[in-house]
């Protein structure tokens, strides 16, 4: 019956927290949105719903609807795809079991890269422990705010073009599945799988595509600042020719990168079909 209610655009369906890489707890986020005009937004943590509580609980209070999302990690090959995963179900055995997974390996993996950079700079695991919140997903941005901390960088991006970029030797790769089971456990989990950021660098194979979208991939997050021309245009022709769901987004991460809420936004329509085809967890109205 709740699904029944409607929701009110502007809609900005891709926010993250403390729980993973944001430099703001759900609530903060939740306010930003707020202060920024959005009457829809999802809060999308990496590999985790740990922050939804909070945010529906805050979204709720400030007169907007909450919309329950995670971004999923994936890997083709060397590349990683970040899969949006709306209204999953938070218990679901299979996406939980994969989840835990990965941030378990996102842990492993933080503390090796820690231990490299430390040989060349002076940095220590607890820097970085610092720089989280307890069962938090860790991420190379919190290996970036405690360099910064140290006065060793500037700010994220600094870290991200230099010591933390996978073309060096200090990086190592996160366990992630294959984007096809990544479509398949969110399926499995009654949720939307829709691709993020899908064309920031040239398109994945379109073998892959073609296996995602066979496997229940619902759509792409075609306005997004990372997203290059000429790939989101080949993209967008995809999703007309197949019907599919297509969503803007600000990807904000707080102070963490200067994305804003609402700097793209995801149409009335395309919302509705998001909330019409998730079975796992349901949105919080007002
Ligand atoms: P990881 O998943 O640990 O490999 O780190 C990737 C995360 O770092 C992504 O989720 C982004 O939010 C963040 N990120 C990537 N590039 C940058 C950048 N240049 N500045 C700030 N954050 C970034
Ligand atoms: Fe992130
Ligand atoms: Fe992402
Ligand atoms: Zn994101």
């Amino acid at each position: 019956m709740e699904r029944q209610r409607r929701f009110e655009g502007p809609s900005d369906l891709h926010l993250h927290s403390t729980h993973s890489d944001g430099t703001e707890p759900p609530a903060q986020v939740m306010a930003a949105a707020h202060r920024h005009g959005l009457r829809t937004a999802a809060l999308t943590d990496h590999d985790t719903t740990s922050g939804w509580a909070e945010a529906a609980e805050a979204a709720t209070s400030l007169g907007m609807t909450f919309l329950p999302g995670m971004e999923l990690s994936a890997r083709h090959r060397w590349r990683s795809v970040h899969l949006l995963a709306y209204l999953v179900d938070p218990d679901d055995a299979g996406l939980r079991a994969m989840t835990d997974r990965i941030r378990s390996s996102r842990l492993d993996r933080a503390r090796i890269m820690a231990d490299r950079i430390a040989q060349d700079y002076d940095i220590a695991w607890d820097d970085i422990a610092a720089q989280t919140t307890d069962g938090a997903t860790v991420g190379r941005p919190h290996i970036a705010d405690a360099l910064v901390a140290r006065g060793i960088v500037a700010d994220r991006t600094e870290a991200f073009a230099g010591i933390l970029h996978p073309a060096n030797d200090y990086y190592v790769a996160l366990y992630a599945p294959d984007p096809v089971t990544a479509v398949e456990l969110v399926v499995g989990a009654g949720g939307v799988p829709i691709v993020a950021h899908p064309a920031g660098r040239a398109l994945l194979p379109d073998g892959v595509t073609a296996s995602m979208l066979a496997a229940g991939l619902k759509g792409f997050e075609l306005r997004h600042r990372e997203n290059l021309p000429e790939p989101t245009a080949q993209l967008a022709a995809l999703a007309r020719s197949h019907d599919l769901i297509v969503t803007g987004s600000s990807d904000y991460h707080g102070l963490g990168k200067p994305n804003v809420p609402g700097e793209n936004t995801t149409d009335d329509d395309m919302v509705a079909r998001i909330i019409a085809a998730g079975r796992g967890s349901s949105p919080v109205f007002p």
